[in-house]
């Protein structure tokens, strides 16, 4: 059977809802008839008890027969009990009975229509009528005689000596009715907890029908379906799980795809960042490269009057930090200008190139040689005081005039002056380089080929 499953869960909730309200209602029904049944038992008990004494047995043993209705005791016995009867309207009849070996017959008689005759063996033995005889007892259920049926209470007459009982019959209907009228009110708790148990486990189903449906709706919603979802066969709760299944293939498809994606695009930024780096590379090279050209004449290769002015702007800071003299020489080539106008341009470069690297290799290792003009270069040396840069320059244009230093394609001697001056703290790098170019300037003035030493101020 294909049942929706709405269907599913109210028949689900509605039996469990039944099942327990009918369980607890038959429960609490069975409880109210037994305390019924129990009560109308103890009170027959205790009336057939209390009657038992109000019952005169010493006359009794004379009435054995139907003949024996004429006799006093037996019409007075009987009057007795009909007054008894009058007193209570529930109690239908009170009658006396006494027991003969196994037999048990009627002595007296309240029934006013149709009596039981003195020593009438009564045949209808119940268990609570052999217990009457020894104490009070009373029917379990309800009976029936030839005089109708009955719900009976029977005590021992007091003094009887346990062969006489008086018996008490409550009319069948007083105890039905009360029974009608539980059965009446279990029927109706009954009723009303179908009713409850309906409307619970119906507007919950809905309820949750109505999500399971919204979820669904939603699933679809999601993404285009592969058509499995579209499926009509199953209740609500299997197309939901087909729609999931179909939404979880459709998950599985995109993760796949975006991890493939994500790969791809990992290679290409990887490869990106390769080139990137190669770039960089190249970049880095080129700063270099360009740093170097900024730094370095093309030419001789020394570094040029920019770098040099930076290294003398470097020194006089340190020199403010930690003391320390340096120096400067400043050189000349003579004559330059009859080198390239006698032999060439090209001579004079190679002239210049040479002693570009001859002044490299002469110096000491801490000292910078800077080419600072056409033919000019300066040196700096650091630590060093005026009269030891005297010295160094002495030994520098030594070696230019001297026959250690050969030019292949100019064959003759070289000379340079030397302009040498010592750092002063009071004065400035602009001064500084003044003073190299005046000290120059007298060099060239005696004659080149000289190194002189700037005259400080005020000597
Ligand atoms: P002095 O002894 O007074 O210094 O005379 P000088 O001839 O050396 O000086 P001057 O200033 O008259 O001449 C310098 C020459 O140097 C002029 C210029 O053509 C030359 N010169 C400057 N730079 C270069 C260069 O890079 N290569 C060549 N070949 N010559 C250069
Ligand atoms: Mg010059
Ligand atoms: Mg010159």
């Amino acid at each position: 059977m294909n049942l929706s499953t709405g269907k599913k869960l109210f028949l689900s909730h509605f039996l469990a809802i039944v099942m327990v309200s009918g369980s607890i209602g038959s429960y609490f029904y069975q409880n109210a008839i037994n305390s019924l049944l129990e009560s109308v038992q103890a009170r027959l008990k205790y009336s057939a008890a209390l009657l038992s004494s109000l019952v005169d047995v010493s006359d009794l043993d004379q009435i054995t027969s139907p003949a024996d209705k004429t006799h006093e005791s037996y019409k007075k016995g009987v009057a007795h009990l009909r007054e008894l009867v009058a007193t209570n309207p529930d109690i239908a009849f009170i009658y006396v009975m006494r027991r003969n070996g196994p037999e048990i017959r009627f002595v007296l008689d309240s029934d006013p229509d149709t009596p039981a005759d003195p020593g009438e063996v009564y045949t209808v033995i119940v268990p609570a009528l052999l217990e009457g005889f020894s104490k009070p007892s009373s029917n379990r259920e309800l009976f029936t005689d030839k005089w109708g049926t009955f719900m009976s209470g029977f005590a021992p007459l007091s003094g009887g000596g346990g062969h006489y009982i008086i018996g008490i019959d409550m009319r069948a209907d007083e105890v039905s009715n009360k029974l009608h009228e539980l059965k009446v009110t279990g029927a109706l708790s009954f009723a009303f907890s179908i009713l409850l148990a309906f409307l619970f486990s119906h507007f919950l189903s809905r309820s949750l029908v109505r999500r399971i449906n919204a979820l669904h709706r939603r699933c679809l919603e999601v993404g285009t379906s592969t058509g499995a979802a579209l499926r009509r066969e199953g209740d609500e709760l299997d197309q939901l799980a087909v729609t999931f299944g179909d939404m979880l293939t459709r998950l599985q498809q995109s993760q796949a795809d975006l991890e493939r994606r994500v790969e791809q695009r990992t290679t290409e930024l990887s490869l990106a960042n390769q080139q990137l780096n190669a770039e960089m590379g190249k970049c880095e090279q080129i700063a270099l490269l360009l740093e170097e050209t900024a730094r370095t004449d093309f030419l001789t290769k020394l570094i040029n009057r920019r770098a040099m002015h930076r290294f003398l702007q470097n020194e006089i800071a340190r020199f403010g930090r930690t003391g320390g003299a340096f120096s400067l020489v400043l050189v000349d080539i003579d004559y330059f200008k009859n080198i390239n106008d006698q032999f060439g341009h090209d001579i004079g470069d190679e002239v210049l190139i040479t002693l570009s690297r001859v002044f490299e290799s002469a110096v000491r290792e801490q000292d910078i040689v800077s080419r600072w003009g056409g033919e000019e270069f300066l040196i700096l040396l650091p630590a060093t005081a005026q009269a030891d840069a005297f010295e160094q320059a002495e030994r520098l244009r030594q070696l230019l005039d001297s026959d250690a230093l050969q030019i292949e394609r100019y064959p003759h001697r070289i000379t340079a002056s030397f302009g040498v001056c010592e750092f002063n703290p009071e004065e400035n790098l602009e001064f500084l380089l003044k003073q190299a170019d005046i000290a120059l300037y007298q060099a060239k003035a005696m004659g080149r080929n000289q190194v002189c030493i700037a005259a400080q101020s005020g000597e």
